[in-house]
């Protein structure tokens, strides 16, 4: 281990007062928040320790005598000479100012709006999205350096990304802490930015992301995608991406759960008699059987054939609720067809249904397109 008096640059005969102050001058060379190199590091730890030896009166004796020192004993360590560093340090045993800022940094989060329209619903859609965003610059890979150099330690601030500044006040003397302005607080500063990207690592540009929708989403819901968003300044790790989805209203279909609900019309005829048809579904058609005297309101339940759910995964029903359109306009024949027909069907009047019977209790909030 090096001489005690050669690490701090004092003769042996200096008095406490030189000693201190050439610590002092070390310190503020050497101090990790000042200096972030590993040698530095190294140094400081042996200034330290020659001072924490050479500044206690008794090791002092013993160190000049050839004696053994326990390094770590003895004055105090560490913590020994926290007048010293709040002097200059601004408190905290060397801790104000904290590391110099980060260049990468996290990228933005990015939200784009995705329009599905109900059939996409039922099964899940894929979607190849276009996004404005940014990129990691391949000239640079993000170092946002031209290709052969490299950031340079900051001579302002000396690397700590900050610079202090020492100020009476009625208080005694008070030290401040501000980001470094000729690095910006990176304690680094870039010769030769790369100049594809202008020194911040990452381009603008479009790309096309691939996104699988899964089924049963709902107008509102944002899908999270990790990492799909913006690159960071300095080539720092993506942000991410949000899909916020909205559903388009169909003519025909609307949705309740994961049912599909639809109207149909049925003839007046055709409910009186029955009738078979079938019906484009979103995935495809639908065999419908209309049963004799059939009602309008009356609900057809094919099983299945709804929404797939976002987390069941089970499928939901359509439900086709029944119209009975009535003919508006007759000619002659049919008009005596139908009046031979209401002689012989000995029917009441209108009259009042109850009203939990009523269609409009079946029908008020469920088939609203
Ligand atoms: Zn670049
Ligand atoms: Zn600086």
């Amino acid at each position: 281990m090096a001489d005690h008096y050669e690490v701090l640059g004092v003769s042996r005969d200096a008095s406490d007062e030189e000693i201190k102050k050439a610590y002092r001058k070390l310190a503020r060379k050497l101090h990790p928040d000042v200096n972030p190199s590993p040698e530095a590091a190294e140094q400081f730890k042996d200034v330290t320790h020659a001072y924490d030896v050479l500044s206690d009166a008794d090791q002092r004796r013993r160190y000049d005598m050839g004696g053994d020192e326990n390094p770590f004993g003895g004055g105090g360590g560490f913590g020994g000479f926290g007048d010293i560093f709040e002097t200059f340090f601004g408190g905290g045993g060397g801790g104000g100012g904290g590391r110099p800022r980060e260049r990468r940094e996290r990228g933005e989060d990015a939200l784009v709006h995705v329009k599905l329209g109900l059939g996409d619903v039922v099964f899940g859609a894929h979607r190849d999205i276009e996004i404005d965003t940014a990129v990691l610059c391949e000239t640079c890979n993000g170092s946002c350096c031209q290709p052969g150099t490299s950031p340079e330690r900051c001579d302002v601030c000396g690397g700590s990304g900050h610079v202090r500044t020492q100020v009476r006040s009625l208080l005694g003397n008070m030290v401040t802490t501000q980001p470094c302005g000729s690095c910006r607080g990176y304690g680094t500063t870039i010769p030769s930015p790369c100049v594809t990207c202008a020194g911040h690592g990452r381009v603008r540009s479009r790309r096309t992301v691939a996104v699988d929708i899964p089924a049963g989403v709902e107008s509102g819901l944002r899908l999270q995608m990790p990492g799909s968003g913006e690159v960071g300044e300095g080539g720092g790790p993506n942000g991410d991406l949000y899909l916020q989805v909205e559903v388009e209203p169909h003519p025909s279909f609307s949705r309740e759960g994961d049912d599909l609900l639809a109207t149909l019309d049925v003839a007046m005829t055709d409910a009186i008699l029955g009738a078979t048809t079938s019906i484009d579904g979103l995935d495809g058609s639908v065999d419908l059987e209309i049963r004799p005297g059939v009602q309008s309101g009356d609900e057809l339940k094919i099983a299945g054939r709804g929404i797939t759910g976002l987390r069941s995964k089970n499928r939901g029903d359509l439900r086709v609720a029944v119209r009975v359109v009535t003919p508006t306009k007759l000619d002659h024949k049919q008009r005596q067809l139908i009046e031979e027909f209401a002689g012989r069907q000995k029917a009441e009047g209108p009259k009042l249904a109850e009203h939990h019977q009523g269609l409009f209790s079946k029908l008020r909030d469920k088939f609203r397109a």
